[in-house]
């Protein structure tokens, strides 16, 4: 079996999606995973996915999983299925008006802060929490959060940061999703702590280098 397979047996207990990561790796290799049956990839720069979206097979959903300048969200709507780092409220209007223009509905998790390392994008929870205008976005279905966990060897603290971003879940499902059956995602987990992203409610993992090996 390869790796690719056993993955998703593991997930399979779980009810977990598994988003593909295949930044930096090319056409051919992410093409033998769709063989596979995968059709769910996740890309973490603009101009390769929109280049590997135009090459590939027209089924795969395409997740984008990494920054995303608001000047280059009108590149993507046409195509893109998910937009999990959305970070900020000026970032959701731009998308909330492209996919009016395109006349599509936009799958996309709001990224929020758990790591305790500066450089990582996200929402501040708090400022989330208190100044979402969910009414303003009509054309986004917006189904959950994503986050990242602090890169260390500390599977406690790892640990903690997960169930934060499953708390902050809960408390913005109570307060602005409770009527909304569409909001049940929880994107955590990479190839180094997917497991524990599992224990802790993930419902979706990313994973990249378990898959295609390790990047340059
Ligand atoms: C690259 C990346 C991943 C996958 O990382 P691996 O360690 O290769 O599994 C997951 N999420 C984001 C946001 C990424 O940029």
């Amino acid at each position: 079996m390869s790796t690719y397979e056993s993955i998703i047996k593991e997930l399979e207990p779980y009810n977990a999606t598994l988003v593909a990561v295949s930044k930096t790796k090319p056409n051919q290799e992410i093409q033998k995973i769709y063989n596979l049956g995968q059709r769910d990839f996740g890309e973490n720069r603009v101009q390769e996915m929109i280049d590997k979206h135009e090459a590939l097979p027209k089924d795969i959903k395409w997740h984008l999983i990494g920054h995303l300048q608001s000047k280059k969200v009108k590149n993507i709507i046409s195509f893109v299925d998910y937009i999990h780092s959305v970070d900020s409220f000026s970032l959701l209007d731009e998308i909330e008006k492209r996919a009016q223009k395109e006349e599509r509905k936009i799958n996309i998790l709001l990224q929020i802060k758990i790591a305790e390392e500066d450089s990582k994008y996200g929402f501040d929870f708090n400022e989330l929490f208190e100044n979402l205008e969910l009414s303003k976005y009509e054309s986004l279905s917006i189904n959950g959060v994503m986050g990242m966990a602090t890169f260390t060897e500390n599977i406690d603290q790892v640990r903690e940061e997960f169930r934060l971003l499953k708390s902050y879940f809960n408390l913005l499902k109570e307060k602005y999703f409770y009527d909304k059956e569409s909001f049940t995602e929880i994107s955590m987990g990479m190839s180094g702590d997917y497991k524990i992203a599992l224990d802790e409610g993930s419902t979706m993992v990313r994973i990249g280098s378990l898959i295609f090996g390790e990047r340059e």
